[in-house]
């Protein structure tokens, strides 16, 4: 024991001498415990002095809660994929942490109607959530959770103690482990003793693909409604456990700009989000302004940026009676760096964030109560409004595809929205939903106004410019049948078990072990996964290009398109092996296969017919790299990584230009700038034999570089340049012709091979900027098209719409003996677009059996 005091009396010694640099950030009228340990006694360096890597981060947030336990619990919520800890730390008074299930339980009341009336928020804590740095490379955020940890583990006096016994502070240091760590080690090996402020310093400019995207490249600010990575479902459970009532969200901006905070502008809230909550933001904002006014530094308020989409940070919780707020400092991006306003120092903008926290707590502490009522108020306005809706609730469910469906309850029930089982079969919209295939969302919940946030098609837009996506109207983007139920569709009967996960459905090898043939169908969302795990155990398959009636051991089945056969003589592996493979990956994929006993066919074509084609594994390659968009990138390596357990070959351009390429059958190129790639080694691989699968603007380089005959439409101006126009209406005017996003309904030919295992003669796809193809001129070769009334939901501009409307979406062109498929709009979108994972699917293993006439064109 006088050991440790020695030591601690030891290191305060040693810290004291630093005092200086702790000053720069910390209210000078406070002291501090000196038992608690200052941010650089276990970091090792100052706060600001280098960028804090997630391991130090970590260590400090230990550090605190063992040297305070009365203030500070740590929670672990779980590992990111690179297995970094993401910590949530809990700071009150003793006497709330002594209590804190009570607390939460009761605080959760607040989002219940019935309960909430009787609850006295006079006095209750107010819960706020303090979270920093979702861009791994926009570290100031990160780095002022140290002073802010600091702060709250170890100022003394009667403010903090009011304050912590007032509140509740769920304190996440840093959103994106693995992000941060990536972008703190690039900057760290860059940094010079004497500090270089060139912004054209190797410091400044990140290698490809950046800090700002987890590990996978996605930009987790917009992974928060679809919820598709662990660091955003561990953040939505503990979000979903306490509903805080408000949440910060540090960010960074360029490094010319000052400070931003919210409320923003009013036009671009989503008409969801209730306008007491822009009242409140705005109320906030008064503290933040007040704070920052204090030490001299410049913000803005009520321009850029918008709070439209669910799935970011500080617009996700406005929907669930919280206010998100939004803030953007200018960055550093190093440790200093020349700007149009002087050298911009990382200590500085590290101070302005922590002191927005500060801010931020103060506001809590003051409008504590009307935060509480808020709240209490939001729920039970929703109640209302959903007890009036004529929609009563939604049904939704794909009887042919399970796993799909089952993903898109998953997403639900990651926001504590309530789902039942389907009690009956039940028609609406001209669909049928069947029961154990279907599940039921009713209206009349909590998180009704989330769900329309979820549901609902958005056609009118109080104003034209974004920061995001327009839409995201969530079946469509899961490509799932859904409907609204009316009163009279909405019985009582229609509602069974209320659920709260979603259990596999394991498949089955349906029948007994046959040495003729196995046969699956290919809508299950995870055949492809089943298909690529038989080739690569050595199983030789074939598609099925024709519908054929065949004996089964449920009686006669009909195998549509897309079919997968599997003729037992002509395996290398024995018959009681195939079949003992075929039962463990039928069961692990969802799939069922069929034993048939009989080539001869009950009706259609038989399973020795020429339309059963060979089927081989794909060796694919994706381009990436500098130009490449790193998040499109990213969804097609976590597609095929993640849910298919396909590996995929990353190559940058300079090693593409170098590598033999016969031993890729495919190769990806999504959305990107492929100045360095060569060109003719590229179309001597597409001429041998390759497919070529290119997105949204490949298309365009694809075609531009000679290797496809791809023509596409002219997109009118929108501005006549015969009439003088005011200069100040040019921001506005250019960025409403651009496309951030919507969703767009193409005619789609089951027949193709690229849209086997679909069920419905549409697709919806996320369509963003401005990859508008002509239609080829052989009818076979569009098998997806928009028509003249393509848009389901979104913000697009006339004049984008017109080059929209009767574009391709899919063109398949003949290459010398290869294909290339070009895809206008990105079917991976964000790994939610689930609607359009078959159509990548099948082009992976189906693009080079296309016959080869259905994509020739006369030059
Ligand atoms: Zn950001």
């Amino acid at each position: 024991m006088k050991k440790t005091l020695l030591l601690l009396a030891l290191i305060f010694i040693v810290s004291t001498s630093f005092a200086q640099e702790l000053s720069y950030y910390l209210p000078a009228d406070v002291t501090y415990n000196p038992a608690i340990p200052t941010p650089e006694q276990v970091i090792g360096h100052h706060v600001g002095e280098w960028h804090v890597t997630h391991d130090r981060l970590v260590n400090y947030m230990k550090a605190i809660a063992a040297a305070n336990p009365d203030r500070v619990k740590l929670q672990p919520m779980g590992n990111t994929y690179e297995t970094r800890p993401q910590l949530l730390l809990l700071f009150s008074a003793k006497k709330n942490l002594d209590r804190l299930e009570e607390i939460r339980l009761q605080h959760l009341q607040l989002g219940d109607a019935a309960a909430s009336a009787s609850l006295n928020t006079a006095n209750m804590p107010v819960v706020v959530w303090i979270g920093h740095s979702i861009h791994g490379n926009e570290s100031s955020g990160v780095n002022a959770s140290l002073l802010s940890a600091y702060y709250l583990a170890a100022a003394q006096g009667k403010k903090i103690d009011d304050l912590l016994e007032n509140m509740v502070i769920l304190f996440d240091p840093s959103f994106n482990p693995d992000g941060m760590q990536r972008f703190s080690t690039w900057v760290n090996q860059h940094r010079s003793k004497n500090l270089v402020t060139d912004a054209n310093s190797r410091e400044f400019n990140e290698v490809w693909p950046g800090g700002r995207f987890n590990h996978y490249w996605f930009d987790l600010n917009r992974d928060w409604l679809p919820g598709v990575h662990p660091e955003s479902q561990h953040r939505l459970q503990q979000f979903q456990a306490w509903r805080p009532n408000i949440l910060t969200d540090h960010h960074e901006q360029g490094s010319n700009a000052s400070f931003f905070f919210q409320p923003g502008v009013p036009a671009r809230v989503n008409p969801l989000t209730p306008e007491k909550n822009q009242q409140l933001t705005a109320a906030i904002a008064n503290f933040h302004a007040k704070f920052l006014d204090k030490i001299g530094s410049l913000y803005f308020t009520k321009e850029n940026y918008d709070d439209f989409y669910y799935g970011k940070g500080s617009t996700y919780p406005d929907v669930q009676g919280c206010i998100g707020i939004l803030f953007e400092q200018a960055s550093s991006r190093g440790h200093a760096q020349q700007t149009a306003n002087g050298i911009l120092r990382f200590p500085f903008t590290i101070r302005n964030q922590f002191t927005t926290t500060l801010s931020t707590l103060e506001a809590a502490y003051t409008m504590r109560k009307e935060l509480l009522d808020y709240q209490r108020e939001f729920f039970t306005m929703t109640k209302q409004e959903a007890g009036a809706a004529t929609n009563k609730g939604w049904v939704i469910g794909e009887a042919t595809d399970k796993a799909r469906t089952g993903l898109f309850i998953d997403m639900l029930l990651r926001h504590k929205i309530e789902v039942y089982e389907l009690n009956n079969n039940v028609s609406a919209d001209n669909v049928n939903f069947e029961k154990g295939a279907a599940y039921l969302v009713p209206s009349n919940q909590p998180q009704y106004r989330l769900l329309r946030g979820i549901f609902d098609k958005t056609l009118t837009y109080k104003d034209s410019l974004f920061y995001d996506i327009t839409a995201w109207t969530m079946p469509l983007a899961f490509g799932l049948p859904y409907a609204e139920l009316t009163a009279a569709k909405y019985t009582a009967g229609l509602r069974g078990n209320r659920i709260d996960s979603v259990q596999h459905v394991a498949g089955r090898v349906r029948g007994e072990k046959t040495n003729y043939a196995y046969v699956f169908e290919w809508n299950e969302f995870y055949a492809p996964r089943l298909l690529y795990e038989l080739a690569d155990n050595g199983i030789m398959a074939k598609v099925c290009s024709n519908p054929f009636e065949a004996s089964t051991a449920d009686g006669k089945k009909k195998f549509s398109y897309g079919s997968i056969l599997i003729p037992v003589a002509l395996q290398k592996t024995d018959p009681d092996k195939l079949y003992a493979l075929l039962n463990a990956a039928a069961a692990s994929n969802g799939v069922d296969v069929y034993a048939i006993g009989t080539g001869m066919s009950v009706s259609g074509v038989d399973l020795g017919s020429a339309s059963f084609i060979n089927v081989g594994k794909p060796s694919i390659a994706m381009l990436v790299g500098t130009g490449v968009s790193p998040t499109d990138a990213g969804e097609v390596w976590h597609l095929l990584d993640q849910r298919f357990n396909i590996p995929v070959s990353q190559l940058e351009s300079a090693v593409f230009n170098r590598v033999d390429l016969s031993k890729y059958t495919t190769i990806v190129m999504v959305s990107g700038n492929y100045t360095d790639l060569s060109k003719e080694k590229l179309k001597a691989w597409v001429q041998n034999g390759g497919t070529l699968i290119c997105m949204e603007d490949a298309v365009q380089w694809v075609a531009q570089n000679g290797i496809t005959n791809v023509t596409f439409k002219k997109i009118p101006a929108g501005i006549d340049s015969s009439v003088a126009l005011p200069y100040a209406s040019k921001f506005d005017r250019e960025g409403a012709q651009l496309n951030y996003g919507g969703i767009f309904r193409a005619t789609i030919d089951l027949t193709h091979p690229l849209f086997y295992g679909y069920q419905q003669p549409y697709i919806d796809l996320f369509k963003a900027g401005k990859t508008f193809p002509e239609k080829s001129k052989n009818p076979y070769a569009n098998p997806a098209s928009y028509g003249n009334t393509p848009l389901q939901s979104g913000y697009i501009s006339k004049e984008n719409y017109s080059a929209i409307k009767n574009s391709a979406a899919v063109i398949v062109s003949t290459v010398g003996s290869g294909r290339v498929i070009s895809i206008a709009d990105n079917p991976n979108f964000r790994a939610f677009w689930l609607g359009g994972t078959k159509l990548m699917m099948n082009a992976l293993f189906f693009g080079k059996i296309i016959d080869a006439g259905s994509g020739r064109t006369e030059e």
